[in-house]
């Protein structure tokens, strides 16, 4: 299982507000363009799901 962002969802014109509620420091983003969760890093707790205001999250098996 893994987390991806959907890039049809993802407005990509904003410092994402994921990155600084993630606890494992896993959400990056280069500039505004598409953030990316490095699955080595989430351990799939789930805030980033909640909190993103465009359900942009979503877990992928
Ligand atoms: S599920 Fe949790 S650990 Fe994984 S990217 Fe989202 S906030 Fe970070």
């Amino acid at each position: 299982m893994s987390l991806i962002i959907n890039r049809n969802l993802c407005p990509q014109n904003h410092r994402c507000p994921l990155i600084k509620i993630c606890p494992m420091n896993a959400i990056v983003q280069i500039n505004n363009k598409l953030p990316q969760i490095i699955s080595e890093k989430c351990i799939e707790c789930g805030k980033c799901i909640k909190f993103c205001g465009m359900n942009a999250v979503s877990k992928q098996n």
